[in-house]
């Protein structure tokens, strides 16, 4: 696969220049296809990430800062146009960078592009209120942008974060410093070109790749960030919003999860089943809201189990380029910690495994995608994040039995209910601890306009939809008395 390249990966976006990283590292990029080196990116410093600050503070004190609300959106709105353009040429970026079959890579650009479009719309329809008070006085509120917000991303779903957190903030008029993963961050040099191209004006968008303890810290702990999204693990989120808080600087965490689809036994399991096994092996199992918990009632489990075993053996690990069920994991680490948990399941039953096409290079990171069933719900591989494609199947006895078993995890973040009953369906809905509950489907991480978010360690706070626009920015009360 060839890179169509209209951005310098080797280099720090900051002010509208392309520039080389104080100090001049850079950090080798992989294929995780092939395991081969395929360039190098910036290694960007902490002083980058305040060249970036300063550069999104001179954009807010220049023509971005006193943009109207319907220009901003026309700009995000000719960015999704421009993004839609080049799908061809994201797709294979990402593909290449990520390791993403193409077809699951396209649905990311389609979703960069959708994300455009949408805050491209909104950006004009957030109002304040006007509040009924004293005799006297008129009092109304004013939605007003934090200021400069840094971006903290994963590598899982570079372009459809960037869509969600970037797109939303940009909408209510904040200027951005973006940290992509130094494992995955063509995709975010390449959005800032393209939104520059679109009339974005410098430094409304500044991008600094980079390590985490080095340029993601800097981000979190620097006291001209107003707002911090971070997209990423537990363990670092605690770092960012320990970080963030020396400054009191609101946090946005958008963490892990076991998110559980929930099958009894008067659901159509015909209309399930796809669901059931496509929202865990998606994009490998590398999804936040895979669903890597599948509990089933007691008469239907057995049954079950062999169908969704059975569909197991037809999916197979390969490079993104064959567009295959599965790609490769992101990394030779992250297959070692994926293989362990498989390992840590030797006593459980294994009821199902793809496979690993035979001629898949044996330096890309390959597993295949695996079942295991009849999984005690405090087994270490019913209740870790796996970040890999690796299933549980767990019998449950009735709703109460099911909803235990739901909650029972430190997680919160997506859940699905299948059932024909629907008051059952409404009971579920409301007893599960989740940000969001799918009935008789499942939207791994879908839905531009569906407010997403964690409870528990899931993190805190909502993006997508037009919940992300209150998050990325702040009331003003304006209270006159005029008599
Ligand atoms: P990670 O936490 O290691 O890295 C995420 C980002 O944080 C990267 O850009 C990294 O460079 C940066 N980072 C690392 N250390 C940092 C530090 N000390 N300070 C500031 N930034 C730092 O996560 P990962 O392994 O790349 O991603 C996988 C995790 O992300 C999984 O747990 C997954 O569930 C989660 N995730 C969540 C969502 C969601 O929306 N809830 C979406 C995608 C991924």
């Amino acid at each position: 696969m060839r890179e169509h390249l209209w951005y310098d990966a080797t280099q720090v976006h900051i002010g509208g220049a392309w520039r080389a990283p104080t100090g001049g590292g850079q950090l080798d990029l992989e294929d995780p296809s092939t395991g081969d080196l395929i360039g190098t990116i910036a290694r960007g410093t902490a002083d980058d990430i305040d060249a970036a600050v300063m550069a999104a503070q001179a954009a807010l004190s220049g023509n971005w800062g006193s943009m109207s609300a319907v220009e901003r959106g026309r700009i995000l709105t000719r960015i999704g146009l421009l993004v839609q353009d080049r799908i061809e040429a994201l797709t294979i970026i990402e593909a290449t960078d990520v390791g993403k079959p193409l077809t699951q890579a396209r649905n990311d650009a389609l979703a960069l592009a959708r994300y455009m479009e949408f805050y491209g719309g909104a950006a004009d329809k957030i109002m304040g209120e006007t509040i009924p008070y004293l005799d006297g006085y008129t009092v109304y509120t004013l939605r007003e942008p934090h200021g400069v917000t840094g971006h903290i991303v994963p590598w899982n779903y570079p372009m459809q974060i960037i869509g969600r957190s970037v797109g939303a903030a940009l909408a209510m008029g904040n200027a951005c410093v973006l940290k992509p993963a130094e494992e995955a961050c063509l995709t975010a040099l390449a959005f800032v070109a393209i939104a520059e191209e679109a009339g974005l004006p410098p430094g409304a968008l500044n991008v600094v790749p980079g390590l985490g303890e080095e340029a993601g810290a800097a981000l979190a702990a620097h006291p001209g960030v107003h707002h911090v999204s971070f997209t990423g693990s537990v363990a670092t989120g605690e770092k960012v919003q320990a970080a963030a808080a020396k400054n009191v600087t609101p946090v946005t965490l958008e963490l892990g999860g076991k998110s559980p689809q929930i099958v009894f036994d008067d659901a159509d399991l015909d209309a399930a089943l796809p669901f059931l096994v496509g929202a865990c092996i998606q994009n490998a199992g590398q999804t936040c809201s895979a669903s890597s918990r599948v509990l089933i009632q007691r008469g239907i489990y057995d049954d079950l189990v062999t169908r969704m075993a059975d569909r197991y053996r037809t999916m197979t690990s390969a490079p993104a380029r064959l567009d295959a069920n599965l790609g490769p994991l992101i990394s030779a680490r992250q297959k070692q910690i994926v293989e362990g948990y498989i390992a840590k399941g030797a006593d459980l039953r294994l009821a199902g495994q793809g496979i690993v096409a035979p001629d898949a290079p044996a330096t890309g990171h390959y597993v295949p995608a695996t079942l295991f069933a009849d999984v005690p719900p405090d087994h270490s591989l019913a209740r870790d994040e796996i970040f890999g494609p690796v299933q549980v199947a767990i019998p449950f006895e009735d709703e109460d039995d099911a909803v235990r078993i739901a909650n029972g995890t430190d997680y919160g973040l997506v859940a699905s209910v299948w059932t024909d009953n629907g008051a059952r369906q409404m009971r579920m809905a409301k007893a599960i601890r989740a940000g969001q509950v799918f009935i008789n489907n499942y939207g791994a991480g879908g839905g531009v306009e569906l407010p997403f978010g964690g409870v528990g360690k899931s993190g805190h706070g909502r993006e997508k939809g037009f919940e992300a626009l209150y998050g990325f920015s702040t009331l003003k009360t304006v209270a006159a008395r005029h008599g």
